[in-house]
This record gives C-alpha cells, structure tokens and sequence, in this order.
C-alpha cells in the first residue's frame, strides 16, 4: 500500500500543479491589446495598456516562483527529503512531540525564506513601478518579524495542541479537535480589530463630519447594531483601499482603510457599507462561519482514518509510523478534495456578493455603489477580463462587469 500512497501524492502533486498553469496559461491568453468594447467607459487606452503591464508583471513572479516551489517539493519527495529531514531532527529530539513542531518549524521557515526574493520584488519593484506600494524596507522587515512571531505562537500552539489530542486520544481525537478549532475560529472573529489588527496596524476612530453622520444615518435606517467606526492606517504599506466588519451579535464594528475613504465620495463609501451591512442581513457571515466549521470537521474526520497508518510515513520514507510525516502526507492527499471545497466555497461567495449588491441597491442609490465598484477596480489596476474557468476555480467576487450587469437589471 504505501507504493499506492507514493505514487498518490506524486500524482495529485503533479495534478495540481498542472491545473494551475493551464489555468493562468488560459487567463493570460485571454488578452486583447486594445481596450475591449465593454470596458470602453471606464479604460482609456493608457490605463487599459498599464493594467495589462501589472498583471502580466505578477504573473511572470507568480509563474517563475510556482516553478520553483513545485520542483523543490517534487526534488524533496522524490530524493526522500521528507524522511532526510527527519533523521537529522530524530537524535536531538527523539520521538516526541517536539520533534513533530520542529519538524514543522524547519519545513514552514525554508519554504518561506525560499519565497522572500519573490515577495520583495512584487512590492519593491512591481507594486513600487505602478504606484501602490507605501511599504519601507523597515515596515516590510518588521512586518516579516511580527508575522513570524505569530506563526511560531499561534501556529505552534494549535499545533501542539493537535498533536497532543492524537497522541493522547487515539482516533476520537478528531472531535475534540474540532472543538478547539471551533472555540479557536470564535475567538479570533471576536477579537481580530482590538488584538489582531493593532499589531501591525494602528485603527482610530472616525471623526465627526459627513461620512459619519451618513455612516451612522445608514445603520438606523437599516436597523443595523453598530457600535464603532474605525479608520485602519492601511496607507501605511499600499493604496489600495478595502473595508470589513468585526464583531457579532449586539455589537458591530467597522473598520474603513483610510485609503478607502481618501478615494471615494460619501455616497459611495455609503454604498460599500450597505453591500457589507447585505452581508450581515442576508445571514452570509454566520453561513460562512458554519461552512468554516463543517470543512473543519470534514477534514478532521478524514484526518484521523489516516493519522495512524504506517504506510502514510512509509510512502515518504521512514520505516514507521511518525505523526508529523503522516500529517504531511495526508495534507497533500487532501488536496483534491480542498480544491472541490474551495471551489463550491468559491461559487457561493460569488452568490453571496450578487445578493449583498442587490441589498445595497435597494436601500442605497445604485449610482453610487456602480461608481464605488468601478473606481475600486480600474484604480487597483484588476484583471477586468479574466479567463471564465479562472473565474470559476479562483475567484470569490464575480467580476465588475458581471456586477454591473446585475446592478443594472435589479435597479
Ligand atoms: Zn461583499
């Protein structure tokens, strides 16, 4: 069995990797030089020209760096670096646990440092070339600290806390696993703006003026629990604008990017909260949330019919059974199944963000919201034409033109 397991994880390496280039291949060809008609009241020939540029600069660092990683992973499975790695570790840590979160450790930092040349180049040279980048080289290295250190705490920590449950449960270990992973995705909704977001950035509350005053107007009106207005300094890495909601129940924040408000007038910053406040009316947060928690458990599941089977370890080369060697294994067998979830998740994030337009428009002027769409894209510099099987796998909005369209017919 364990050959049937190599050649499982050899094969659906492969297949992934295969997939994605015919996909970018596809959403690359897909490109007309010249503005396409539809996007003729929004594109000029110029910016047209720059937003092809942009993406076609990230797909080349997106393309060069997938290369690498996947021959990396292919060269470790295949030279049996997965067991290599493992028999350095084994005579410091012995058989514990701490040889599984080192393990970890080591696999989780090469692979990252591997990418860093390629995430220093998408900003310092690409975002930089096209005017979105505000990163300093200090922010971008203390950044990379703070991340680092939250992956070695939080990361750790879950994974310490996973490990334990197997070792010291068995094959039950799966639903208490589930349950800590369910208090751990509460709590970090909860409190993702006051713990979160002030590590990297800072959030002040909005001023009084308009934007408040029409802010607050739009949440009596529509009977919506907010409590705070906060304004994150996102200026401080890119220009590009975004806002979210935080918080449940009773009590409902909202975080603007300052770099949202400095583009948009009030009545489309307006129009952006009603289609967030949609999200909240039309039950899509808790409906995440609950499909957050029953992928969790599938995959726990799934997890604990493999977790004690030697030939997992023995397909990446032990000579027995190690927690962490089958953890890896079964990852990446689970990956087929993660791309059909992502992919349904996918499709019904895109109905969700249809009906969160329609509310919007209802109870907003549907203006507004189609001006506030299309300044978010074409400023961002988006693909506004890509491939409709990129569409289909990757993407969780649809894209503006279809927005538009169904703005237009619900109006
Ligand atoms: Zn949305």
């Amino acid at each position: 069995m364990q050959a049937v397991y190599f050649n499982a994880i050899l094969v659906i390496l492969v297949f992934g990797f295969v997939v994605e280039q015919i996909l970018d291949f596809l959403n690359s060809k897909n490109k007309e030089t010249t503005v396409p008609e539809d996007l003729r009241n929004f594109y000029d020939q110029e910016k047209y020209t720059k937003s092809l540029n942009y993406k076609r600069a990230h797909n080349k660092v997106g393309n060069i760096s997938g290369w690498m990683s996947f021959v990396a992973s292919m060269l470790f499975l295949l030279l049996g670096g997965f067991n290599w790695l493992n028999e350095l570790l084994l005579p410091e840590f012995g058989d514990t646990l701490w040889l599984s979160l080192v393990y970890f450790g080591v696999l989780f930092f090469a692979s990252d440092i591997m990418g860093i040349p390629f995430g220093l180049y998408a900003t310092f040279v690409i975002e930089e070339k096209f005017g979105f980048n505000k990163t300093t080289p200090t922010t971008y290295f203390i950044d990379k600290i703070k991340s680092y250190a939250m992956t070695i705490i939080l990361g750790g920590g879950i994974m310490y806390v996973l490990l334990l449950l197997i070792t010291s449960i068995g094959e039950q270990f799966w639903l208490y696993a589930w349950a800590v992973m369910v208090a751990i995705m509460i709590f970090t909704n909860f409190f993702y703006t006051t713990l979160f977001v002030p590590i990297f950035n800072k959030l002040t509350s909005l001023e009084d003026g308009e934007l408040r005053t029409e802010i607050e107007k739009l949440a009596a009106k529509l009977n919506f629990p907010l409590t705070k207005i906060q304004v994150m300094n996102a200026s401080k890495r890119t220009s590009k604008g975004n806002a979210y909601f935080a918080g449940f129940g009773k009590k409902k924040s909202i975080v603007l990017f300052d770099t949202l408000i400095e583009k948009h007038e009030v009545d489309e910053l307006v129009g952006i909260l009603a289609h967030e406040i949609g999200h909240y009316k039309k039950k899509h947060i808790i409906g995440n949330m609950v499909q957050g928690i029953a992928l969790n458990g599938l995959m726990l599941w799934l997890l604990s019919w493999f977790i004690f089977n030697p030939e997992l370890s023995m397909a990446l080369g032990a000579d027995q059974l190690y927690i962490h060697l089958n953890l890896i294994a079964f990852g990446i067998l689970y990956g087929p199944i993660s791309m059909i979830t992502g992919l349904i998740g996918n499709v019904i994030s895109r109905k969700n963000e249809y009906e969160a337009d329609a509310y919007a428009i209802e109870h907003t002027k549907p203006e507004a919201l189609k001006t506030a769409l299309i300044r978010l894209s074409t400023d961002s510099l988006s693909d506004l034409k890509p491939h409709p099987a990129y569409v289909f796998m990757h993407y969780s909005h649809p894209t503006l033109l279809q927005r538009l369209k169904a703005i237009n017919s619900n109006a």
